[in-house]
């Protein structure tokens, strides 16, 4: 294309809509499970996100930059996390996942990224729980009713055979309503409010915390032999769903060991208690993929997985909304520069 005599590229420009429809969630699991391994492997880059704080913790907008080698693309989010939006007609992580090309620099696609981060959260989580949960967990908890707590049904019940799902949340009409979604969502799958977070994990073989609390939800009094959990709320040092005697108890997988030490209020703040040093992180979910830690290694153990999210994820998962609108033809192409002038 040629404007005023400055040639341009044109990325593709990829909305919400468009996103639900090109980023199934057993694509983003196969997506996030090659990234997380490709990672640990060192074919990938991944450093810690910059966030900056508005005053008195209101809001943040966060900035992760990302490359993968084997899909060829380097890749920033640029993510606003306003915890605050809860319950309003705002989302409260929005922002763009923008792909470049890795030869040349070349932006492609700028991509949605509040549906991204709902689908490639639970992908991760996914990925856990393939690695780590045991393989018969039937009986899933879900605290927490937001974005996050359904897009971690649907993953859930696509690498485990769960027959019963119990939901709760701070606000039971909000608990309410997403168990009437995921219930129309997933015919046959036992789904129902409960009232307390004992009442939800008592019994269950896998639990997904997925709160925006700043305190602890899920106390080591209430793990069980056996159990898997996976931590996704509280990505910042001064929040926690897992009190310290919680992560004690747990065997502890990561996302990313620098990630956790830097930003896991569940971790640094049970650390700082005196309950866990930093030998507790037992391995990045990539160190399992690659062979180098064997994962869970008794029935009885208690697993936890620590999701902070990373932008080798988002990376992943913006490929395969790439490829896909590209493939169907969505999505609308903008010019915006990036060739030298003619
Ligand atoms: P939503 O705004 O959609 O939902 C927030 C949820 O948190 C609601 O269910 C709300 O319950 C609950 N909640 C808020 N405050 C409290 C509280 N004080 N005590 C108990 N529950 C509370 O957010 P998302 O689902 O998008 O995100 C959920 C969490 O996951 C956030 O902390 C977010 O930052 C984190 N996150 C982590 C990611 C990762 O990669 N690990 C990626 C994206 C998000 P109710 O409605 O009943 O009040």
């Amino acid at each position: 294309m040629v404007r005023s005599g400055r040639r341009t590229i044109d990325p593709l420009i990829i909305t919400p809509d468009a996103v639900r429809d090109l980023l199934p969630m057993g694509a983003c699991i196969d997506a996030v499970r090659s990234a997380l391994a490709e990672l640990a492997a060192g074919r990938g880059l991944q450093p810690l996100r910059p966030i900056m704080w508005l005053p008195e913790h209101i809001g943040a907008l966060g900035l992760m930059p990302g490359y993968l080698e084997s899909i060829g693309l380097m890749g920033v989010k640029t993510i606003s996390v306003f915890p605050g939006n809860a319950g309003t007609n705002h989302d409260s992580h929005q922002g763009t996942v923008m792909l470049f090309d890795h030869r040349n620099g070349t932006l492609l696609a700028i991509i949605d990224a509040t549906e991204i981060t709902a689908v490639r959260t639970a992908a991760a989580s996914a990925v856990a729980t393939e690695l780590l949960a045991r393989p018969d967990a039937s009986v899933l908890a879900i605290l927490g009713s937001g974005v996050q707590a359904r897009s971690h049904i649907t993953a859930m019940t696509q690498v485990r055979p769960i027959q019963e799902a119990r939901v709760w949340s701070r606000n039971t009409v909000n608990a309410e309503r997403l168990a009437g979604s995921a219930g129309a969502e997933h015919p046959g799958l036992d789904i129902r409010v409960v009232a307390s977070p004992a009442e939800a994990v008592a019994g269950a073989q896998l639990v997904c915390t997925t709160t925006a609390t700043t305190e602890p939800i899920l106390t080591g009094d209430l793990l069980e032999p056996g159990m898997h959990i996976n931590a996704v709320g509280a990505s910042v040092p001064f929040a926690r769903e897992l009190d310290g005697p919680a992560m004690a108890r747990a065997t502890l997988f990561v996302d990313r060991r620098e990630s956790t030490l830097n930003e896991s209020g569940d971790f640094l703040l049970a650390r700082d208690e005196g309950f866990v040093d930093d030998d507790h992180i037992v391995a990045e979910l990539g160190d399992v993929l690659i062979g180098n830690h064997p994962g869970r290694q008794r029935d009885d153990e208690i697993t936890v997985f620590k999701s902070l999210g990373l932008a080798v994820e988002d990376l992943a998962a913006g490929s395969v909304v790439y490829q896909n609108a590209r493939t169907a033809g969505v999505g609308t192409s903008l010019a915006i520069g990036g060739l030298r002038h003619a």
